[in-house]
């Protein structure tokens, strides 16, 4: 991971922090960038590379690898030899812990935000929920910044907190521990002035003498909070919270004390919801929340009561928590199989949820007539002996009534092989129970699956299910990155970018590029019409946008939702100065599009003199930039031409800068043009293409980010001399195996890829198609594939045998249509890590 620190850090504050003597020095650039992961390197000169040895590598191991790329700060442990010999000279900090150096390096750039108010989130269970809550509620109207995902360790969290930028009014940050005095550090790092506790569970309770131990370290994060939130229905956490906190202010929820900041004064859950009737601040309010499951309610009980001080007006609002995200839930719940209902809860595996899950299946059940079944594995972590801790888990099974168990794990299955008006199965792996029959004998049933990780759940859960889209669209976020940072690196540093995501980002789906990019810190983003642009807007891109083909008709929309639009005719800008006029606004970003050979849309140099003069007396828009396109960047033998356009589009700009009186920024450059003429870089680049895994002018560098893939619907055995599918256009010459794919034309997969012009990947061969391809389906040849199956995986594209540009090759098209081809039934499915 790299973070991009804001101020930099110089080297002298480094070194004073680290309390390290320089052995040797080299230049002194500030630190921007602080990375752990050798893989996100971004800007070598100004990076910190902290080496940092952990269970799954060492960090120590890729300092070869880094200094080669031109990194030359480093925080290590010890001094590789090459340093020592006076091979490698550069900054190097030898600190006892390079994670500790880590949590330093936060906890002084924390520091520099004294005015922030950072939220510190511990508990055994829902502390992701409880943050993604909070960010989900406060987002739309506060600059937040949360950790990503669950950053919560001794490395997590200080990665986190370098996220921090002056802008962020607030920060959510989550905090846990499995070992005794791991919290302090982490409470330097954060310096949360409001700490919030969700509960306290069984989870990680090994390593802690008792209940009452564990509480009071993760409490140690609170010691110097002005205000703490919680329940107060546990009297040990409510003594407990008084003895850490005494001074400080305790916003509490309650069922029971009507004094408490936030009083349950009713609940009641009816199907997939929960009505609420609450009493904060002395008045009344009624809330319905999209969900039933008890543990999920509670961590909306510890927000809300956070909210009722810091946004009190979000309790009077049904519409925010009516439309709370699912993501974030628990308890995910889906038509399985042979009439089988799944719910899915993987998100922890210890008491406290298992008997929040087993009421869930119980209700669920009951209300279907369907048996409910459980799924469980060992239970990792509880701090009890497996005698005490399975016979609490027998006394749960029974007493909410599950009809069958599925046992995975030794320690289960030595415990609970038998238990009295169960039906119970053991296996001592995940595999055992792949490999069984017994998941394909499940039938109107509902089940619970509850596993620890490392028994990885996943596949008996895939196994289950129905795979609703079978033809889906896999985009790849981590190779985006990837693309992304391989074009900075052929750029000058920090040169700003334009990502465009027009066409719903050629086609893999605009929002979660946008977000991703984001969270990047891409400059820009560019997309077609202003309705894109609006729906970024409110999903909560913040990104500046700009939008390539504005109408008159948005021009609302457009200042309303601050897109800014390029402007290529006298018309538009007429236009759109009216309307800024009218609606009083003043100084509106806008992009200026050149014509400078393209012959598509743009002013032409004839135009620039009186542009620049219209604009100069326009106090409602303002340039930004101006650019132009190149036509030829991607052509072998079109260097003439962009020689030729680039000369023309720098006159256009100085005769235009000339009228209008300052020098807006300047950009011409597309992804072929970032690969051939980075001279030609200017202030800004635009990149499309190459983000998408696709290099236009065959250099490489890039990643692939698109998987296109179904699966088999079908397996016929044919005689030779059959024909196939519409027209009789498939003949057999031999006597075949046929498997019917449900993916067609009007999925994108077109009508060129018949008769055996393309193949597909099944089991590792490739299986060429057979007859013409149909609107929702096609026929390919696997008969040379042994043990092929209905539900197996045929990739269509997106392998390294099977790349996109082949398929664009055969349809004789290029990459960009056959992306921006594949129909919106296709679902599209993304992957982070
Ligand atoms: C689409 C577009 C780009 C991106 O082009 P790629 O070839 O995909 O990199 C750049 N500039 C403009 C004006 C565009 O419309």
């Amino acid at each position: 991971m790299d973070r991009l620190v804001t101020p930099a850090f110089a080297t002298e504050e480094l070194r004073e922090l680290l309390q390290t003597p320089l052995p040797v020095q080299e230049g002194s650039t500030p630190i921007r960038h602080i990375l752990t992961d050798s893989r996100s390197l971004l800007s070598p000169h100004d990076t910190l590379f902290i080496a940092i040895p952990t269970d799954s590598g060492d960090g120590h191991r890729y300092l070869q690898q880094l200094y080669a790329r031109g990194v030359r700060s480093f925080v290590v442990e010890h001094l590789p030899e090459q340093v020592t010999r006076g091979e490698w000279p550069g900054n190097w900090y030898v600190v006892p812990s390079s994670v500790g150096a880590l949590q330093r390096i936060a906890s002084a750039h924390r520091a520099r935000f004294p005015q922030l108010v950072s939220i510190g989130i511990t508990g055994s269970n829902g502390k992701t929920i409880v943050k993604e809550l909070l960010y989900q509620l406060l987002e739309p109207t506060r600059a937040v910044m949360r950790s990503p995902r669950s950053y919560n360790s001794q490395i997590g969290v200080p990665l986190s907190v370098l996220g921090i930028e002056a802008t962020d009014e607030l920060a959510i940050l989550e905090a846990g521990i499995s070992q005794p005095h791991e919290m302090a550090a982490l409470r330097e790092v954060i310096q949360p002035s409001i700490g919030l506790f969700t509960c306290l569970g069984g989870a990680h309770q090994e390593n802690f003498p008792s209940l009452e131990a564990k509480l009071r370290e993760k409490l140690l994060l609170f010691t110097d909070c002005h205000t703490i939130v919680y329940g107060a229905d546990d009297p040990l956490v409510a003594r407990l919270m008084r003895e850490t906190c005494p001074r400080g202010e305790h916003l509490t929820w309650s069922r029971r004390d009507p004094a408490a900041t936030l009083y349950v004064v009713q609940e009641e859950t009816r199907g997939d919801e929960t009505n609420l009737q609450l009493r904060a601040l002395g008045k009344d309010y009624q809330l319905t929340l999209p969900f039933a499951d008890a543990g999920y309610v509670e961590d909306c009980l510890v927000a809300l009561t956070l909210l009722s001080r810091l946004a009190p007006e979000l309790l009077g609002q049904p519409e925010p928590w009516a439309h709370l995200h699912p993501v974030a839930m628990r308890l995910e719940v889906k038509d399985g199989l042979a009439g089988n209902t799944l719910i899915n809860d993987s998100y922890s595996c210890d008491l406290r949820s298992l008997s929040i899950a087993l009421d869930f299946l119980r209700r669920r059940a009951t209300a279907t007539g369907e048996r409910p079944v459980l799924l469980l594995s060992d239970i990792e972590g509880s701090g009890l002996d497996d005698r005490a801790l399975y016979s609490e888990v027998a006394s749960l099974i029974r007493s909410y009534g599950v009809a069958e168990l599925l046992a995975v794990g030794e320690h289960i299955s030595s415990q609970l092989g038998v238990l009295e008006g169960v039906r119970v199965m053991t296996f001592p792996t995940t595999e055992a129970l792949l490999s069984s029959r017994v998941l394909s004998q499940i039938q109107g049933s509902c089940l619970l699956i509850k596993g620890a990780r490392r028994f990885a759940f996943e596949e008996v859960y895939r196994r289950l299910s129905i795979q609703e889209h079978q033809t889906v669209l896999d985009i790849d976020l981590q190779a985006v990155v990837h693309n992304l940072n391989h074009y900075r690196s052929l750029l000058p540093p920090e040169h700003p970018i334009i990502c465009m995501i027009k066409a719903d980002g050629y086609g893999t789906g605009a929002f979660e590029l946008a977000r991703t990019l984001q969270e990047h810190r891409v400059e820009y983003l560019a997309v077609a019409v202003a309705d894109e642009g609006k729906e970024l807007r409110d999903k909560g891109i913040r990104t500046h946008l700009v939008i390539m083909n504005p109408e008159l008709r948005s021009a609302e929309t457009l200042f309303s939702h601050r897109l800014e639009p390029e402007v290529y005719s006298f018309q538009l800008l007429e236009g759109l100065r009216a309307k800024a006029r009218a609606l009083g606004v003043r100084d509106f970003p806008i992009h200026i599009k050149v014509d400078s050979g393209m012959h598509r849309l743009g002013f032409d140099y004839a135009d620039m003199e009186r542009l620049g003069r219209e604009l100069s007396a326009c106090s409602e828009l303002r340039v930004s930039t101006v650019f132009s396109h190149l036509a030829t960047a991607d052509e072998e033998s079109g260097a003439d031409y962009v020689h030729h356009q680039y000369e023309l589009f720098a006159q256009c700009c100085e005769a235009l800068e000339r009228t209008l009186g300052y020098r807006p920024r300047r950009h011409l450059l597309n992804t072929a043009g970032i690969e051939r003429y980075p001279q030609y870089a200017l202030d800004m680049a635009r990149l499309g293409i190459g983000l998408y895994g696709f290099s236009p002018t065959g250099r490489g560098g890039v990643e692939p980010i698109a998987r296109f893939s179904t699966v088999i619907l079908q397996v016929k055995e044919l005689r030779a001399g059959e024909y196939i599918g519409y027209g009789c256009r498939g003949h057999l010459s031999r006597d075949s195996r046929i498997a019917v794919l449900p993916v067609g034309y009007a999925d994108g997969f077109s009508r060129r890829l018949s008769r055996g012009a393309y193949a597909v990947m099944i089991r590792g061969h490739l299986c060429p198609t057979v007859g013409n391809v149909c609107m929702d389906a096609c026929m390919v040849d696997v008969t040379d594939v042994p043990g092929v199956l209905v539900g197996d995986e045929a990739i269509l594209f997106g392998c390294a045998a099977l790349p996109l540009e082949h398929m664009a090759e055969v349809c004789d098209t290029i990459p960009y249509e056959i992306l921006t081809g594949i129909s919106s039934r296709v679902q599209r499915r993304y992957w982070r890590e």
